[in-house]
């Protein structure tokens, strides 16, 4: 077993107790991440000062000094998440000389407790999609089996943490990002509560959406890394000030999990359909109390979700104009050809997507029927997630309805986007949740059980998902 094949806890204890040295772990991982890189496609570039980062963990290993749990620990950060003096591309080709002047918040967090950022993982351009195959780097492959995607869109992150090329890593999540791709690698990625994670530094998708998630082998590991970013910053003023304390019980005894009708009535694989029933009927053999509960408007947030989605993709994207930020075309023609050549060559066809469908969106004479129309349902949403919460402390639901998502074929973009109808949901009300390995169909590919909780009780959604762990969930072998 190679230093890269354990958790980040139990290397954490191995370094306190000198059985192996932070540089060796970053050697280790290394190592197997370039190795797998031809076949995977999880990074985008590498950290040259990773190395000087893992060394000044020794010197204070060395100097008796108190380390955080995650020091040492090699970490990838999704390309949307700024990096001082390290490319940012958001793999687009708009960014793809871009080098940020600044970290991001959650980017200084792990600096200061001593994590050595090993690269910028692989996604989905500007982190829209769901297989990480619109990117201008190229598609992530799913280390599980090759011939699928790792998901998407932060298909680098999760597929690095199950092949072993990172211990933990940072995604982002705004309809499923983290969760989705964790699910279909086997692997944990946990989504916080709307304001329990500074934006700051994170390149823009939807603003009133986007989220900073952590994701890592196991609930433990996920949460050490939370821990760490889930910290007050006055730089992102949609921030809160309600944090986890370090306290994980795995209780499951009297948690009342809360089963929404609409979307089991959904279509979704037998096998993964079979393998979230099987972990709740596991939950409720350990004391869970299992309720069926209604929340009317839970399968149309996905509709509204890609026109909000996309509404302020349209926005935060025209900053992409060639002149401020971003790729220039070689300028020949007038001013308006230029910018529109620039954007034409510098995105990609998912991002043109997006942003026309956005800008429609919001066009006079169709605002009120699609914008406010959505924001409405978001509102109602949001209403009927609060009743759910009086009856039940977590819901229980699958992440994604197949095991896996097949490279290569050519699908239609509204059954993408229609298979995110288990995730949207908890992103539209700004609510915590986490996907956990709870099984795998046919071929070996992965299946996840997302675990939802109540605005700003990440704490429950990290006990319930440690709680099924412990009781046998949550494999990944
Ligand atoms: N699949 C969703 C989309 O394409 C989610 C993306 C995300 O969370 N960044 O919008």
């Amino acid at each position: 077993m190679k230093l890269c094949d354990h958790t980040a806890l139990e290397l954490a204890e191995m370094l306190r107790k000198r059985q192996c040295s932070a540089k060796e772990i970053y050697l280790d991982t290394l190592q197997r991440a370039k190795e797998k890189q031809d076949s995977i496609n999880a990074y985008i570039t590498f950290n040259d000062e990773a190395e000087k980062a893992a060394e000044a963990v020794d010197n204070m290993l060395a100097d008796g000094k108190e380390l955080t749990l995650i020091a040492g620990i090699p970490i990838a950060v999704k390309d949307n998440i700024s990096t001082k003096g390290l490319r940012t591309t958001c793999a687009s080709k708009m960014l793809s000389d871009y080098i940020s002047p600044y970290d991001a918040f959650a980017v200084e967090r792990l600096k200061s407790a001593g994590a050595v950022i090993i690269g910028k993982s692989n996604m989905d351009e500007f982190a829209m999609g769901s297989a990480s195959d619109t990117g201008y780097y190229g598609a992530v492959r799913n280390p599980v089996n090759t011939s699928y995607s790792a998901g998407g869109s932060s298909g680098g992150s999760a597929a690095s943490i199950s092949y072993g090329g990172a211990l933990l890593a940072l995604g982002s999540d705004t309809g499923g990002s983290v969760r989705q791709p964790a699910s279909l690698c086997g692997v944990v990625g946990f989504c916080p509560s709307y304001g329990a994670v500074s934006r700051y530094g994170l390149i823009a998708f939807a603003s009133s959406l986007d989220r900073i998630g952590a994701i890592g082998r196991t609930v433990s590991d996920t949460f050490i890394l939370h821990n760490i970013i889930n910290v007050a910053d006055p730089k992102d003023v949609t921030m809160s000030d309600i944090f986890c304390s370090f306290n994980l019980k795995g209780e499951l005894k009297g948690v009342k999990v809360g089963v929404v009708k609409e979307l089991f009535d959904c279509f979704m694989d037998d096998d993964v359909r079979s393998s979230v029933m099987a972990a709740i009927k596991l939950m409720e053999k350990n004391g869970a109390v299992i309720k069926e509960i209604s929340i009317p408007s839970i399968r149309s947030a996905v509709n509204a979700y890609y026109i909000i989605s996309s509404a302020e993709a349209s926005s935060n994207l025209a900053r992409y104009d060639g002149i401020r930020y971003g790729y220039r075309s070689d300028g020949s023609g007038s001013l308006a050809e230029m910018y529109r050549k620039s954007r034409s060559e510098g995105f990609g066809t998912e991002v043109k997507r997006r942003i026309m469908l956005g800008t429609f969106v919001l066009s006079e004479g169709f605002c009120d029927d699609y914008y406010k129309r959505a924001a409405a349902l978001r509102r109602r949403l949001c209403a009927e997630f609060n009743e759910a919460f009086e009856q039940c402390d977590i819901i229980a639901a699958p992440v994604y309805p197949q095991a896996g998502i097949k490279l290569g074929e050519s699908k239609d973009p509204i059954d993408v986007y229609s298979a995110d109808v288990f995730t949207v949901p908890s992103s539209m009300a700004g609510l915590p949740s986490i996907s956990i390995p709870c099984g795998k169909n046919k071929e070996g590919l992965p299946v996840g059980l997302q675990l939802i909780g109540n605005r700003f009780c990440d704490n429950m959604v990290f006990d319930a998902a440690y709680g099924y762990e412990l009781v046998g969930g949550g494999i990944n072998d």
